[in-house]
């Protein structure tokens, strides 16, 4: 049962020869790759009709099968229920979560979607891993046809506290089927207490040994951390050798010697920028030596305009770095680079190491990656300072980064006055801390790790 093919399911898939793929694509390509595989989910198209056809290709030791969705389909599913009332409350946000009922029919309708099409595709001794927030109920609704494979279930956001969590309606409807599968992952202990919280006081669960949890039904499921990781090895190399490309040293010729503060995130509410904007202000109103001395980049592309919210957030930023700059910026400086376009991972690993200091502040973060790579694309001879918030997933594996509590700005501030005046030896000592959990915990231990415990 557990030598099989491996079938991994997300909501967007990526296709081979689409662009360079992201640091998760790559490591479960590389997990497909290892006892060939196939890849489905959504195509990424709008279109007349949900899933008239698959279409399916392959490429080496992996199947691709995708499907449309039509535009009502769409909306409901990932922009109203997914993106519009999930991620907000994963994020601890109840008070931004737009729940309608239309929305989580829409939900529901295409989870049955996918699961009639995978059913049809799954061969008796597949592995299926989920992936995320948007597929939930996959597991339930696949047991319900009658598969019995083994069933991995991935969650790449936060989970947040139950007393959170009930503020959804219908919860336990939902919640509860994620005992459908044989494992749930989320990245943190503080996530996976979370969880467990949930099933033993709000779903009637109990626990049993190594993670199992039993359901009234008597189903077990098990529940672990496994906390997501990088290329850690790979993300240095392209860092070291980003020097001589031409962006790169443009940016560094811009910055006539001042030190560069970078933050990198998704234009979204939960990622802290306005907070982080300001944290930036009082380190200037309180710093006054630091003006022309340095520059804040802050690199934010749009994502999901069809919501409101970040509709909302991106108004709202553009007025604050306005604000900032009218007020500090002379005709020979401005004190932020604030700019909405997203930038390849070549590029990126350029900046960071260009960057004395990272500045990762989300309000909430299931990971985030960008504090790992930040990290990953330093020069050892001189590396620059992370400060990140508490409430990423990665605080708890980098501890020696400046951590701050990104809703005080005071202490933002205060943090990043001591990364820009850092002495080299203690910018290297915490460096190397660092780049030890990176080297030992990267995407690679991650993948192994969670398909180890899920065929175990
Ligand atoms: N990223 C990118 N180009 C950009 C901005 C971000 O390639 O212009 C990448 C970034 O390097 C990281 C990922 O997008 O690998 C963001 O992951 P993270 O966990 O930080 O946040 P998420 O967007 O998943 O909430």
């Amino acid at each position: 049962k557990a030598g099989g093919r491996l079938v991994v399911v997300s909501n967007r898939v990526a296709l081979p020869r689409q662009g360079a793929p992201g640091g998760l694509a790559s490591a479960l390509h590389a997990a497909l790759d290892e006892h060939g595989g196939l890849w489905f989910g959504w195509s990424g198209k709008v279109a007349g009709e949900t899933a008239a056809e698959l279409h399916q290709q392959q490429e080496g030791k992996i199947d691709y099968a995708t499907i449309d969705l039509s535009r009502t389909d769409h909306d409901d599913f990932y922009t109203g229920f997914a993106n519009g009332a999930l991620w907000p409350l994963l994020h601890y946000r109840p008070d931004v979560v737009d729940y309608r009922r239309s929305h989580l029919a829409g939900y529901l309708r295409v989870n049955e979607m996918f699961a009639e099409k995978l059913q049809q595709l799954i061969k008796p001794d597949d592995v299926i891993w989920v992936h995320d927030y948007h597929l939930i109920p996959l597991a339930s609704m696949l047991r319900a046809r009658g598969v019995h494979n083994r069933i991995g279930f991935f969650l790449h956001t936060p989970l947040p506290a139950a007393g959170l969590l009930i503020a959804l309606p219908n919860h336990r409807e939902l919640l509860e089927t994620l005992a459908s599968y044989d494992l749930v992952g989320v990245h943190t202990r503080r996530d996976l207490r979370a969880l467990e919280d949930y099933f033993l006081h709000e779903a009637g669960a109990v626990m049993r040994l190594a993670g199992r949890m039993r359901m009234p039904n008597g189903r077990q499921f098990r529940a672990g951390a496994f906390p997501i990781s990088i290329d850690t090895r790979g993300i240095a190399d392209v860092a070291a050798k980003a020097a001589s490309i031409r962006e790169i040293t443009q940016l560094q010729h811009s910055l006539e010697g001042r030190a560069l503060i970078i933050g990198v995130d998704r234009l979204d509410y939960s990622k802290g920028l306005p907070q982080r904007f300001e944290g930036y202000a009082r380190l200037l109103e309180r710093h006054p030596e630091l003006h022309q001395q340095v520059t804040f980049l802050q690199i934010a592309p749009p994502s999901r305009g069809a919501v409101l919210e970040y509709r909302a957030i991106r108004h709202e930023l553009e007025r604050s770095a306005g604000h900032i700059n009218g007020k500090y910026a002379t005709p020979d400086w401005a004190p932020i680079r604030y700019i909405n376009k997203s930038f390849p991972h070549r590029l990126l690993a350029g900046y960071y190491r260009s960057a004395r200091v990272g500045l990762v502040t989300p309000l909430r973060d299931g990971m985030n990656l960008v504090a790992k790579e930040y990290v990953a694309c330093q020069d050892p001879a001189d590396p620059g300072v992370l400060v990140l918030s508490r409430f990423a997933g990665a605080a708890l594996e980098l501890e020696d980064a400046l951590l701050v509590n990104p809703a005080d700005t005071e202490e933002v501030a205060d943090a990043l006055a001591l990364a820009l005046k850092m002495p080299l030896a203690e910018r290297r000592r915490r460096w190397e801390a660092m780049m030890d959990v990176l080297r030992t915990n990267d995407i690679t231990l991650w993948r192994r790790n969670f398909l180890g415990t899920l065929r175990a």
